[in-house]
């Protein structure tokens, strides 16, 4: 694994949609962790760009666990933390998207898509690793009825290519993987793709660090990203996610243990945190880890475990 270069911005970006489990502090520890030891600037984004599954109590316990887990953002003190609205909370301010797409607009990139699901399902030709690529049924006709669905045309010229710092170069075609992207859904909320892709923008993050569920998304956020005009493209770092001490898969059950739980039940923020570094493979056992050593576990970015 290379290190990042010094002076990076990254984000921890959950959405409040659940609870905060295991895979989170596995995100935070190495977030946190690798800016901790590496010079960067941590921002909290709080994700709520699927208004029909948020829910103030689930944002509330985010900031509660990260409270409890002794990681603070950058720029913010633990009582500001505590106390004022969450700075970066993506419904503050959703015209920004609205400008951002008109740019796409402008280049006749845009086009509403009425399809549903079931629709695309049974359209669509092909599935690359499990998702559906969109056949475009919509591209070329004018716009639709029902819904407020918009994709952007996706094609290019050649893969994207991008040299993550643990899992080395990659290149992804988006129009193989996905098809043209849907960037507002039929509800007409922006979607996951199209608002990370604006936010870790505008809000200048230069390296994302991510659970390696998420490589498959890389390629067409940083096609959408060069649309939407951004000529440098941030870093990424996609990290393991849980597996058991032995290799195995953790199940579904352990994996989804809630922080909250894990506390009422007797755990100590050191002890989630060394859990953390030892399922996602950054110490060799779940000793404790205190959150002013978190650095550490970084100081040797070979893949030893
Ligand atoms: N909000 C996403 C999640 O909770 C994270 C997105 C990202 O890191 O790009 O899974
Ligand atoms: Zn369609």
């Amino acid at each position: 694994m290379r290190a990042p270069t010094t002076g990076f911005t990254t984000r921890f970006a959950p959405a409040p949609t659940g609870v905060l489990h295991l895979g989170h502090a596995v995100n935070a520890l190495w977030v946190w962790g690798l800016a901790r030891r590496y010079g960067g600037r941590v921002l909290l984004r709080i994700e709520d760009h699927d208004r029909g599954r948020c829910r103030p109590a689930y944002e509330q316990g985010i900031l509660d666990d990260l409270d409890w887990l002794g990681l603070v953002p950058d720029g913010l003190t633990t009582t500001d933390f505590r106390a004022g609205p969450v700075p970066q909370r993506q419904s503050d301010d959703t015209a920004r998207y609205a400008t951002r797409l008109a740019e796409l607009e402008g280049h006749s990139l845009v086009y509403p898509c009425t399809c549903s699901r079931a629709e695309i399902a049974r359209a669509a030709d092909a599935t690359a690793g499990g998702e559906l690529v969109y056949p475009g049924t919509c591209r070329g006709q004018g716009p639709g009825g029902r819904g407020q669905g918009l994709r952007v045309i996706m094609s290019g010229d050649a893969p994207e290519r991008f040299d993550d710092l643990r899992l080395g170069p990659q290149a992804q075609d988006p129009m193989t993987q996905c098809g043209d992207l849907l960037v507002r859904d039929r509800h007409g909320h922006w979607t996951y793709q199209f608002a990370v892709t604006v936010d870790d923008w505008e809000q200048g993050i230069d390296l994302v660090i991510r659970g390696e569920d998420l490589l498959p998304s890389t390629g067409r956020q940083l096609r959408l990203a060069r649309l939407l005009g951004r000529t440098t493209p941030p870093a990424f770092l996609h990290h393991p996610l849980l597996r058991h001490p032995d290799g195995r898969k953790l199940s579904k059950s352990s994996g989804d243990t809630g922080l909250a739980e894990l506390r009422a039940a007797g755990w100590t923020p050191a002890q989630v945190l060394g859990l953390a570094a030892q399922l996602s493979g950054r110490q060799g056992t779940s000793a404790p880890l205190e959150v002013a050593g978190i650095a550490d576990v970084f100081d040797d970015l070979s893949d030893p475990l």
